[in-house]
Parts: C-alpha cells; sequence; structure tokens
C-alpha cells in the first residue's frame, strides 16, 4: 500500500524524521526529508543489538548537506578533496550543495557522487519568486531535493502540509505518472532520516543505543503502517553531530542504514571517513 505524501507528513505525527526520496526514472533522484516532532517509542521495542548486519536491506546511504556555506573556491578545494577521497563502493553518496553552485559542483565532482538540492517549489515552476522547480532541478542534473528539514520548519516555518506537497510533486515528476502525483508510491526511492534537534550542528550526537531505538521505532511504524518489505528495504539514516570519530560506532547499530551530515560534511576528508564507516558493518556482521 502506498501512502500520500502529505498523508504520511500527518501519521508520521510524534516521529522526528526526515524522508530522503529519489526518482525511479534512471535520470533523476530526490532528497525529501520531513521532521516532525518527538518521537514516543512503541512498548514492543526490542532492546538494540549490539553490532550486526543491517535490519534493512537497503544499501548504506551517506548525504552531506552544506546548507547555507561555501564560496566558489571553498567549493572548489571541497570538491577537489571529494574527488581524491577513496569511497567504499558500496555506498549511496550524495552531497546537496547551495542552489547556485550546483552547476558548478556538477562540473567538477566524480560521478561516483550524486547531487542534491536541498530544498524544492511544491508544483511545477511559474510566479513563484526566489522558488526552484523539480523540472528545474532535473534540467541541471540534481538527483536528489532535501525537503523538510529542521531549519525550515523551524525557522522558515514550513509545515507537514505543506512538505507533503513537496514530497509529492517531486515524486510525480520522478515517476511521470500524474495518478501517482499525491502518492509514495515507490519506497525503493525514499530513505527516512531520524535527527533529533537537540543534535543538528551542536556537537552533542545521539548515543548508538537511543539513535538505534528511534530507528527500530521507525521502522516498526513502516511495518505496521506501510509493508514489512518497505520497513525491511527503507533506508533510515540518523543525523545530528556525526563526524569522523563517531560514525563507526553509529553505524554499527542493526537499524542505522547511514547518516545525514551537515558540518563534518564541508570536510572533504572526514566526510570520506563517515561514508566508509560501512566497512564497521561489515566486520561487525
Ligand atoms: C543536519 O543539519 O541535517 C545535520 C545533521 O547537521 P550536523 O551534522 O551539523 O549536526
Amino acid at each position: 500500500m502506498a501512502a500520500t505524501a502529505s498523508s504520511l507528513a500527518s501519521q508520521f505525527s510524534g516521529l522526528r524524521r526526515e524522508v530522503l526520496s529519489r526518482e525511479a526514472a534512471p535520470s533523476t533522484a530526490l532528497f525529501v526529508r520531513s521532521v516532525r516532532s518527538r518521537i514516543r517509542l512503541p512498548a514492543s521495542c526490542r532492546p538494540p543489538r549490539g553490532v550486526v548486519a543491517m535490519a534493512g536491506t537497503g544499501k548504506f546511504f551517506v548525504g552531506g548537506n552544506w546548507k547555507c556555506n561555501g564560496t566558489r573556491d571553498s567549493i572548489t578545494k571541497l570538491v577537489a578533496d571529494l574527488n581524491d577521497a577513496k569511497l567504499e563502493t558500496d555506498v549511496d553518496v550524495v552531497v546537496a550543495p547551495p542552489y547556485i553552485y550546483i552547476d558548478q559542483v556538477k562540473q567538477s565532482l566524480t560521478d561516483r557522487i550524486e547531487i542534491s538540492a536541498q530544498n524544492s517549489w511544491i508544483g511545477k515552476g511559474g510566479a513563484f519568486t526566489g522558488e526552484i522547480s523539480v523540472e528545474q532541478l532535473v534540467d541541471i542534473g540534481c538527483k536528489w531535493v532535501i525537503l523538510g528539514h529542521s531549519e525550515r520548519r523551524h525557522i522558515i516555518g514550513e509545515d507537514d502540509q505543506f512538505i507533503g506537497k513537496k514530497a509529492a510533486y517531486a515524486l510525480s515528476q520522478n515517476l511521470k505518472m500524474k495518478a501517482f502525483a499525491d502518492s509514495i508510491s515507490n519506497w525503493t526511492d525514499v530513505v527516512i532520516a531520524y535527527e533529533p534537534v537537540w543534535a543538528i550542528g551542536t556537537g552533542k550526537v545521539a548515543t548508538p543505543q537511543q539513535a538505534q531505538e528511534v530507528h527500530l521505532a521507525v521502522r516498526d511504524w513502516l511495518k505496521k503502517n506501510v509493508s514489512a518489505e518497505v520497513a525491511s528495504s527503507t533506508r533510515i539514516i540518523y543525523g545530528g553531530s556525526v563526524n569522523g570519530n563517531n560514525s563507526s560506532e553509529l553505524a554499527k547499530q542493526e537499524d542505522i542504514d547511514g547518516f545525514l551530515v551537515g558540518g563534518a560534511s564541508l570536510k572533504g576528508p572526514e566526510f570520506a571517513v563517515i561514508v566508509n564507516s560501512v566497512t564497521s558493518k561489515k566486520v561487525a556482521a
């Protein structure tokens, strides 16, 4: 069953989450993320199982959100560092530069790393001053879009309904099927990220156990509300002060399928360490 994007936003009430969505068509992909209030863990939560293989069946995923940072020069350096980095092959790696540098990054960054925007408009472009449409993002080679980041919720004032519309439109462009315009019909192209607000940009990271508990609760929610298959295959990633020192312990957790990284994604070598923390999962398995 497919939940509509807006109903997804409502049903996740009580959850803090981000949804990252990638299009099904080979040419494009979208990051969509939606963050809500705090999660209440179901009584049935199993205790975290130390270090084991991934509970999810999706590939490890690491996204770097550059936010409103960078200049032409600093981005040239960051791209050069990323191009030099040795990245494990079995990880989906995505970076989200500010809009105005996307083209520069697209022209210079290795194809190994895909590119995301940090936001998109709720529908087709037109008389919407200051907005960027999904079609424009696809046109310049963006594969993902981030929607519903807590900074857009808390600072800009975006709500679930608005974010749900954006997710639906972004997904509709991927699928090119109008009938699915308001649906998340292909969960293989959706990544959910959990980010405790208190951990974003603060240097205070959730403990691996805390993160695991919430990831497990999100997976259980998917199981109950969508399907067991979707619960298993959807990547659930952690964000909030992830860095090169803490990523490996977090990565060992069964239900952590990757990371959404802010500050540390601005340093190429450190971002590479985070990407390569997938090896902790392999060793643990
Ligand atoms: C974020 O903003 O999504 C984020 C995780 O930031 P940081 O890594 O800097 O906490």
